[in-house]
């Protein structure tokens, strides 16, 4: 089986003891590739050392997460331009806007967001949404900003079927993770009406695991569990989401 991680912050403390080990359970379970997201300017040394010493299965994005969006956010935009200028990234991520956690940037999340996206198209990137508690909101962000070279994933994607479709009509990707594996997660109707040229998978490592490690630590090797999840509502093989997944992800980020 070929798979690819679309999302996975394996550079972060939580693999500090067992992070060679962690991988080598991740290619076991047939991952190929895992595709970190950027977070802020503390990330970034952990993240390329980590891409160094994987060459060929770790690959770097760039981008300011809406969570470390503060009053010095243009600080970190430029530090973040600084390194689009200086080398390729896989994609530009992640990005967006969260009102989860703390409401107080939102202006300023929304304005960073925005930024991001124009440099992602100066840059040629695909851009890695993330969308908390926010997704009508980065979904109209995005359509304002929208143009034909403009691609991108709504990264861990809990929405309903017309959200979904509206990120389908614009040529955007479903990021699938393992809330889709979770009784209450309330995906099954999207994944059933959704086509597989429409989906990607990841796991947000460390974060949300998949039934049964629903609470623990994630990490890719656990992908297996959101591809049986999908495989069963889809009622297609393990293999044929493997095969798409992975094309959708080389359209994506493969440039
Ligand atoms: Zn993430």
């Amino acid at each position: 089986m070929y798979l690819i991680d679309s999302h996975a912050h394996i550079y972060l403390e939580a693999f500090d003891q067992d992070r060679s080990e962690m991988l080598n359970r991740a290619v076991e379970a047939g991952v190929r590739r895992i595709f970190m997201p950027h977070i802020d300017s503390l990330s970034t040394e952990r993240m390329l050392l980590v891409e160094d010493e994987n060459p060929d299965l770790c690959y770097a994005m760039m981008g300011l997460h809406p969570c470390s969006v503060q009053q010095d956010f243009e600080k970190e935009l430029l530090f973040v331009e600084n390194w689009l200028s200086k080398r390729k990234f896989a994609a530009m991520g992640e990005i967006g806007i969260d009102l989860y956690w703390d409401k107080t940037y939102e202006e300023q999340q929304k304005e960073a967001f925005i930024q991001q996206i124009s440099m992602a198209q100066k840059y040629g990137l695909s851009i890695v949404i993330h969308s908390r508690e926010s997704l009508d909101l980065t979904i109209s962000t995005v359509a304002s900003c929208v143009n034909e070279s403009l691609k991108g994933v709504f990264h861990c994607f809990t929405g309903n079927l017309s959200q979904a479709s509206q990120i389908i009509e614009m040529g955007f990707y479903l990021g699938i993770g393992g809330v889709a594996t979770f009784k209450n997660g309330g995906l099954e109707e999207v994944l059933l009406q959704t086509p597989l040229e429409h989906l990607i998978i990841e796991t947000d490592s460390p974060y949300l695991a998949p039934v049964p490690y629903r609470g623990k630590r994630n990490e890719p090797a656990y992908l297996r569990q959101v591809v049986q999840k999908i495989a069963h509502v889809k009622h297609v093989s393990e293999e044929d989401v493997a095969r798409q997944t992975s094309r959708n992800v080389d359209l994506l980020y493969g440039r």
